[in-house]
């Protein structure tokens, strides 16, 4: 990898590369800003931070996806339920049902067949740790909201290609009593 200065593409900053082509939607989990910086020396302040608000911005482009594709559906829904565990991307209060959209490989996608949840080959003793421990908080997250009287329903980053089945799946969640 060579200097890639100011040229925005998020996917120069290493560690989180994994297939070219795939990491500009990984990098939005404030989680893991701490080891970005060493790589943005390059930027200016104003590049940087302007760099840094869109790597925060939560509205990364599969829950954008998703948004879309739900509200097209006709149904209605608050965003980020700060208030319930793991922050649910789409809060169905009446129906009391959350839907969350995770990055595969952030989340760790636990489907062989993933190849987006593909481990780095560099620096695994750092991401396995942190990305299992990503997957085990989900899962307690999603227990807990269960225990609360929640149903979830996780869509991961993959599963979002074919927007027909996409649409039967949220819709028979929604509806089923
Ligand atoms: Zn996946």
């Amino acid at each position: 990898m060579g200097k890639h200065g100011d040229n925005g593409k998020i996917s120069a900053l290493g560690p989180a590369r994994v297939e070219e082509g795939t990491v500009a939607g990984y990098l939005v989990d404030p989680g893991f800003l701490v080891e970005i910086p060493a790589r943005t020396d390059t930027l200016t302040p104003a590049a940087r931070s302007e760099r840094m608000s869109r790597i925060r911005n939560k509205d990364t482009r599969p829950e954008m996806k998703v948004r879309h594709l739900v509200h097209g559906m006709g149904y209605r829904y608050r965003l980020h339920g700060a208030d319930l565990p793991g922050k649910p991307d789409l809060v169905f209060s009446k129906r009391r049902k959350v839907i969350f959209v995770h990055g595969c490989f952030w989340h760790r996608h636990p489907d062989v067949g993933c190849k987006l949840a593909r481990l780095p080959k560099s620096r695994l003793d750092f991401w396995r740790p942190k990305l299992e421990n990503n997957r085990a908080r989900d899962l307690e997250n999603q227990k807990k909201l269960a225990m609360d009287g929640w149903r979830v329903l996780v869509l991961w980053e993959c599963e979002l290609r074919d927007a027909h089945s996409l649409r039967q799946r949220i819709r028979s969640f929604l509806e089923d009593e």
